[in-house]
């Protein structure tokens, strides 16, 4: 739908952003509609009868479809470069739905250790009980993804950058991991998003979405997105539509809206977070930044050849361990002190004691979430403004 124009040119993401997706209805409105309804109508029992088969398409109850949310639908399919999307009513639900549809009692999953905490519960206890095992594995490192895979693993699961410390999946070497071996990878794409990162063109089957953040980014709605091959997509509605995490039409109204500035919000929320990233690497309060923009992150040419930005999160360790970092967050004035990530609002959060403070001693550890570790998803608001609100706290160290 609208990927090429009518000289059959691809068009730029930014432009599928605005255009694709929409079907104009009779009414030839310009802006997309929204369609609250819980059903729809048909003009004789035969017609109610051919929706009701899908002999012949068209909707018939928002569970299963509603054009509102097949606008959304098709709109990201399009960025990301994929022949089909399912809208979920939840990141979460996205991932349920995506391991409900695709695998079954003794298929295995290999995912990364660095994942978001509630698909770490998801994968180790939830689906645990259904028979299907997790091997958790450290993301960069391509050996061990090889030695977790056996005969059973159905699907590889990372997110790349990583949450909090920008550690980089190479997209292509794990499709060929996966792909060797039969399975699928899937890349939960919510820290980039399609105007920096398109997973399906390196390689991966499946990218999810927690549309809750970026999509939106005005921190408004919660919702999800599998996007992808249309056979392993049409699984995933399967559940969708059966199950019922289906997106309601007005949220799915609300990420149409959010993906025609998404470009824009993504480079502005992109030069931020570097300018940020390189001014707190120099200060005196601060011992390390973890950012895939910057030269001395270790993966940073992968970062800069597989992305076309790096992103807004920040990891930034600060001198003085916990009561340090507690320090500068308590500090601030402007900044929200809140889990959350993808906003126009900069987020601060000190990840040891809320993100990952469910984990133990050693898990964290390993993790690399220090006492002293803040995280910080990097706003719009004006850069001096973000300075000076952690300088009152960082100056004092
Ligand atoms: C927030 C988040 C999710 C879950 O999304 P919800 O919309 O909150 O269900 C999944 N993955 C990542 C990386 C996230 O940040």
């Amino acid at each position: 739908m609208f990927e090429k124009d009518a000289q059959g040119d691809h068009l730029h993401p930014d432009t599928l952003a605005i255009r694709a997706g929409h079907q104009r209805t009779h009414e030839q409105e310009h802006s997309e509609p929204i369609f609250p309804t819980s059903s729809f109508v048909y003009e004789s029992a035969a017609e109610a009868a051919a929706k009701f088969s899908g002999e012949s398409p068209g909707n018939v109850y928002s569970r299963f479809t509603n054009p509102s949310v097949q606008t959304f639908e098709a709109r990201l399919a399009a960025m990301e470069g994929a022949e089909a999307c399912v809208a979920t009513s939840s990141g979460m639900a996205a991932i349920m739905s995506t391991v409900l549809g695709l695998l079954e009692a003794g298929d295995e999953i290999v995912a990364s250790r660095s994942l978001f905490g509630s698909t770490v519960s998801l994968f180790a206890k939830y689906f645990g009980k259904f028979g299907v095992v997790t091997h958790f594995v450290e993301l960069s490192d391509l050996e061990s993804w090889k030695a977790a895979m056996t005969s059973r693993t159905k699907l590889l699961f990372a997110e790349t950058p990583s949450n909090p410390l920008s550690e980089i999946a190479d997209i292509r070497a794990l499709a060929d991991i996966a792909h060797d071996h039969g399975a699928w990878l899937a890349i939960d794409n919510c820290f980039c998003t399609p105007a920096l990162l398109r997973p399906i063109e390196h390689g991966a089957d499946l990218v999810i979405h927690s549309a809750t953040k970026y999509l939106d980014g005005q921190g408004r709605a919660i919702g999800g997105a599998v996007a992808g091959r249309a056979d392993l997509v049409r699984e995933v509605h399967g559940v969708v539509r059966t199950c019922g995490p289906s997106m309601s039409p007005f949220n799915a109204w609300i990420f149409t809206k959010g993906l025609e500035t998404l470009g824009l919000r993504m480079r502005a929320h992109c030069d931020n977070a570097l300018a940020l990233a390189q001014w707190l690497e120099a200060h005196p309060g601060v011992e390390r930044v973890h950012y895939s923009g910057l030269t001395s992150h270790p993966q940073h040419a992968l970062a800069a050849r597989q992305q076309s930005g790096f992103g807004a999160v920040l990891g930034v360790e600060v001198k003085g361990g916990r009561e340090g970092a507690w320090s500068v967050i308590d500090a601030t004035q402007l900044l929200s002190i809140t889990g959350n990530l993808g906003d126009l609002k900069t987020t601060i959060t000190h990840p040891a004691t809320t993100t990952h403070g469910r984990l133990s001693d050693e898990q964290r550890d390993t993790a690399g979430i220090t006492e002293g570790l803040i995280r910080i998803a990097v706003g719009l608001e004006h850069l001096e403004d973000i300075k000076r609100d952690l300088s009152r706290g960082l100056d004092a160290l």
